[in-house]
């Protein structure tokens, strides 16, 4: 008997046409494809939109057996499968929430060879029964979904991902695909060895997004109202927009959003405080109605696909710059002008530091959480084009200037700071990191009240006198953006201390330029 041909990329364009209407493969998905119709390991870095899930959509179709997608969420699954299923797929999910006589249905579907792809969670994957059963029917291929989950250096660590490496022995000869839309080189590194995809061939697509215009807006410390009457501004001026507001946390979501109501917006609460049922039906809402606005906190995430969303504003700003990239992501995805504004403080990090301290992980993950922080606080408080720096942190090298963004727009007046950096640290540790920071620029400044000898003894005292107090607010904000100092909580009365001390070393040598804006944006009054 003759063995059917195997599938080609002809085949494949055919199906993508047929089936999603798309005229042709775009970015790196054709590369994608042509790896897995071969019978290759690959791992797809696509951006958020690039079109991930076609990539082993159309070979599960094409190639004879079982796709097999394993996915983080019920919820992702299910509006995979429902789509597939109304295109025509022959796609089914096994997930918690399938009833026994479903689930009868779905292995005799997928005994007879009439499915092509199933969708599973890892838990489910967990249970033998589940992979003997697997193990009676050809695969076509395996696909790990949003594999970023694999890797605790990533922002979406699941532990019940770290089993899927397994599969390799599980399914030998078996092709495996990995997909994430965010993934630094450690991250990558680490869904390889995890995974055991060590012969995969690794396609990065550009995370290039033309269509996004992005800024971001210095809050003014401690001002929760006028951050507000921001961010109201904000989308006032966007009416009739559909946008997602990020929030730091549930209740500055609750708050944003009834302010935004207050203001005559169309705006949706969303947050994990609210049960299932609730947050389905919001998302419903903020998908069917015109003009929604979704204030959410990152409970909002993975697996939304509303094509027209015109803005996203961070009311605060996101945990590492993978995050920010994601976040913003979720705008224009229909390749329409959309704008990404993130609002950000010297509060908004030593928050964040404060939050990362007190979650139970490894010391060495935690750091590494601590320095993905900083390098996005760089990144906002910094001066270079800002998809710019995010794709060069993301492995492009070769990232031009975007051209649109407010830092290509409006390039910044800099700076050098460096004297006065290294005046601000020296002042810090000689007031032995006691002091809070109207008090260390105070006395740099030589203010003081009731200052005593042991003070104007020290050799920093009014050794910045020269400078204005908004300069030395401008300066010392920005070397806790780049990490230099640090605010120590103390009970709601936050110390100034000095950050990592090597960074901290090489100012003082002068190895080290910091470069300061002279005038932030800034968020500005409520009028
Ligand atoms: P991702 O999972 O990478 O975020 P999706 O797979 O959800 O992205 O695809 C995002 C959108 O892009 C979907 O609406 C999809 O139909 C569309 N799309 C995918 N591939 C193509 C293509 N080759 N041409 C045009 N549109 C595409
Ligand atoms: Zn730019």
């Amino acid at each position: 008997i003759l063995a059917p041909p195997a599938p080609t990329m002809a085949d494949a364009r055919a199906t993508l046409e047929r089936v999603w209407g798309h005229a042709d493969f775009r970015g790196m998905q054709a590369e994608v494809v042509a790896e897995i119709l071969a019978g290759r390991d690959v791992m797809a870095v696509l951006p958020t939109g690039g079109g991930k899930s076609v990539c082993y959509q159309i070979p599960a179709m094409l190639r004879p057996g079982l796709g097999l997608v394993v996915s983080p969420l019920i919820a992702l699954m299910t509006d995979q499968v429902e789509a597939l299923k109304q295109q025509g797929v022959a796609a089914a999910r096994l997930d918690s929430g399938v009833s026994m006589d479903d689930r009868s249905a779905i292995w005799r579907q997928a005994k007879a060879g009439e499915l092509d792809l199933l969708y599973v969670s890892p838990e489910g994957l967990a249970q033998p029964h589940l992979i003997d059963r697997l193990h009676d029917l050809p695969l076509s291929l395996i696909a790990i979904d949003e594999a970023h989950c694999v890797s605790q250096w990533g922002h979406d660590f699941r532990p019940d991902y770290r089993t899927l490496g397994r599969l390799a022995e599980l399914f030998p000869g078996v092709p495996r695909i990995a997909v994430t839309a965010t993934a630094d080189a450690r991250t990558r590194d680490d869904i390889v060895r995890s995974l055991r995809l060590d012969g995969a061939r690794v396609v990065v697509d550009s995370f290039a997004r033309p269509n996004l215009q992005l800024s971001a807006v210095r809050k003014e410390n401690g001002s929760r109202a006028r951050t507000d009457a921001a961010v109201i501004e904000l989308v006032r001026h966007r009416r009739g927009k559909s946008g997602v507001v990020y929030c730091g946390s549930r209740d500055g979501c609750e708050r944003v959003a009834q302010a935004l109501k207050d203001a005559g917006t169309n705006a949706i609460a969303y947050h994990a405080g609210m049960d299932a049922r609730e947050r389905d039906k919001r998302l419903e809402r903020f998908l069917a109605e015109d003009g929604a606005v979704m204030v959410a906190t990152i409970a909002f995430g993975m697996g939304v696909d509303k094509a027209d969303v015109r803005f996203v504003i961070h009311a605060d700003p996101p945990g590492s710059l993978e995050a920010y990239w994601q976040e913003i992501g979720r705008a224009g995805r229909d390749g329409e002008p959309a704008e990404g504004i993130t609002l950000y403080g010297p509060s908004d990090i030593a928050w964040a530091l404060r939050r990362l301290d007190s979650r139970p992980m490894a010391e060495e993950v935690k750091a590494v959480q601590v320095r993905k922080a900083r390098q996005l606080f760089a990144m906002l408080d910094g001066a270079t084009c800002r998809p710019q720096t995010v794709r060069r942190y993301f492995g492009e090298g070769a990232a031009d200037r975007c051209g649109v963004c407010d830092i290509c727009q409006d390039p910044p007046a800099l700076f050098d700071a460096t004297v006065p950096a290294q005046k601000a640290l020296a002042a810090v540790q000689r007031l032995g990191e006691r002091f809070g920071k109207t008090r260390v620029i105070d006395h740099l400044l030589g203010k003081t009240k009731d200052v005593q000898p042991w003070e104007t003894n020290l050799s920093t005292w009014a050794i910045g006198a020269d400078t204005a107090m908004h300069t030395w607010r401008d300066v010392v904000d920005h070397l806790m953006f780049e990490g230099l100092l640090v605010e120590d909580p103390n009970d709601g009365k936050p110390l100034v201390m000095l950050g990592d001390a090597e960074a901290v070393r090489g100012v003082y040598r002068g190895e080290r330029v910091i470069e300061v804006r002279l005038t932030p944006a800034r968020v500005s009054a409520p009028r």
